[in-house]
């Protein structure tokens, strides 16, 4: 990806990362996580501030669920990220990592059953990080097919870059988004 972004950068195309703050959501709410952050040190700041002066990036898009948060993030932008900043953010990604989905869509065509494993992926984010149950629950409602015909048969999981608990993960949400 570091590749295609650098590409358009040096040919002139207009670059936006989308969904950047992936599980963050579900960290803030987890006190044994944010204690292991550095003192003061707060991961919305340190992403903006990363994403704004580290990365070729346009744009970026970054959920906010409130006034503060806004402020936090915003007040990141264009300053250089500090040491204690990156040891934040990659406390963040190797979190993000053992659980939140890329939304890559790698596993997608392995699924046998048609599962749509990015899309209740995508509402577990609405969910889990964005704090949006109603919309989460909604959408999942709409989907034909849903992720409690899994026969846990793990094909998906050999195509996911952070070998996730594909089958595990859809159970689980099945039951809070029923
Ligand atoms: S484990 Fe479930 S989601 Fe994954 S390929 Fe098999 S049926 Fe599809
Ligand atoms: S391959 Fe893994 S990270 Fe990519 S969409 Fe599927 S579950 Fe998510």
């Amino acid at each position: 990806m570091d590749e295609f972004i650098k590409y358009a950068s040096e040919n002139n195309f207009g670059t936006t990362a989308m969904k950047t703050a992936r599980g963050l959501g579900r960290m803030k709410q987890d006190s044994a996580f944010m204690n292991r952050l550095p003192d003061n040190i707060s991961p919305h700041n340190a992403l903006v501030r990363w994403l704004t002066t580290e990365t070729p990036l346009d744009n970026i898009v970054l959920r906010v669920r409130n006034m503060s948060e806004f402020e936090d993030s915003y007040s990141g932008a264009g300053k250089k990220p500090g040491q204690e900043d990156i040891q934040a953010l990659n406390l963040v990604k190797a979190e993000a990592n053992k659980n939140a989905c890329r939304l890559c869509g790698k596993c997608q065509s392995a699924c046998p059953q048609h599962i749509p494993i990015t899309d209740i992926f995508r509402f577990e984010r609405y969910a889990m990080d964005d704090h949006d149950w109603e919309k989460a629950a909604a959408l999942y409602d709409g989907l034909p097919v849903k992720g409690n015909i899994c026969t846990s048969c793990n094909t998906c999981t050999e195509s996911c870059p952070l070998n996730l608990d594909i089958p595990g993960k859809l159970e689980k949400i099945h039951t809070y988004m029923s």
